[in-house]
């Protein structure tokens, strides 16, 4: 990778804050991210940090233009949309196993994706991280190895520790030879990966062709529904897959409403 692809690879990269409640996080999180080379963040329901723009300034000290073009978005599906990889960093494991990575292998992953598409690092709230629903947005979690009696980072602190690990990455690979096919490439078919918002558009379709199908009537649906995320996020699914995904829900409807009008 040359320089110039070095940018490119790192402005495909972008870092989501989802509800940060103190400005000053944001302003420490836009430095973390300006040191390695980052700047394109995302802020998903943040504080009122225009109000406190004083904190936020002060804390991210050379980096106040990462703060002043940073994004805001009403929702974490909007902020990761065109997205083909989302990972969502949590110090936390939670109730349903997802598929885990540490900090060198998200960055891994997150370098050979960012080469070709924008990718997505996401980062929850202070006190209570990401919600189910939210991490359920993301194909993988990342965690960082920290000291199990406690393990919550600083919210920037963990932005810092995962955009050091990206740069590192990045610049392995810039020291490789030029072009060298990553096993993911080898893989990879002409098809481009499904972004975030065709997954989530594809989510809210199953569910609704499930509830017709009378199968959500169970005790916890969301619990079902974020089990069949993961097994879909396990598939990989490319653009053309999705479309025909999307073909056989269409026809499933159609049979669903000629089966119901049949019964009136
Ligand atoms: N009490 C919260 C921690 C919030 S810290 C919880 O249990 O989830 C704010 C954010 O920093 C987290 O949502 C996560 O994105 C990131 N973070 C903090 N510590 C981390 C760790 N050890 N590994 C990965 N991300 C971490």
């Amino acid at each position: 990778m040359s320089e110039i692809n070095l940018a490119s690879v790192l402005s495909n990269i972008r870092i989501v804050l989802v509800g940060t409640s103190h400005a000053g996080n944001i302003g420490s999180a836009a430095r973390a991210m300006k040191t390695m080379g980052l700047s394109d963040l995302r802020l998903v329901e943040p504080c009122e940090y225009f109000a406190d723009q004083g904190d936020a300034c002060a804390l991210a000290s050379g980096a106040t233009d990462i703060v002043a073009s940073a994004h805001n978005v009403a929702d974490l599906s909007s902020a990761i949309e065109e997205c083909t990889l989302v990972i969502g960093s949590s110090a936390r494991s939670r109730t349903m196993p997802w598929p885990m990575l540490d900090p060198q292998e998200a960055a891994r992953l997150i370098i050979e994706t960012a080469k070709k598409y924008p990718v997505a690092m996401v980062f929850g709230r202070e006190r209570t991280g990401l919600t189910n629903e939210e991490l359920a947005h993301c194909q993988y979690h990342a965690c960082i190895n920290a000291n199990p009696d406690y393990s919550s980072l600083n919210l920037a602190m963990a932005v810092q520790v995962f955009a050091y690990q990206i740069r590192c990455t990045a610049l392995e690979y810039e020291s490789t030879v030029d072009g060298i096919v990553t096993a993911m490439e080898k893989t990879v078919s002409e098809d481009k990966p499904a972004t975030a918002g065709e997954l989530n558009f594809l989510f809210q379709r199953l569910e609704s062709v499930l509830d017709k199908a009378d199968f959500l009537f169970q005790q916890d649906p969301q619990y079902m529904l974020r089990k069949l995320k993961r097994v879909v996020y396990k598939a990989q699914l490319e653009h053309k897959e999705i479309n025909i995904i999307q073909g056989i829900f269409t026809s499933i409807e159609k049979k669903i409403k000629s089966l119901s009008k049949d019964l009136t």
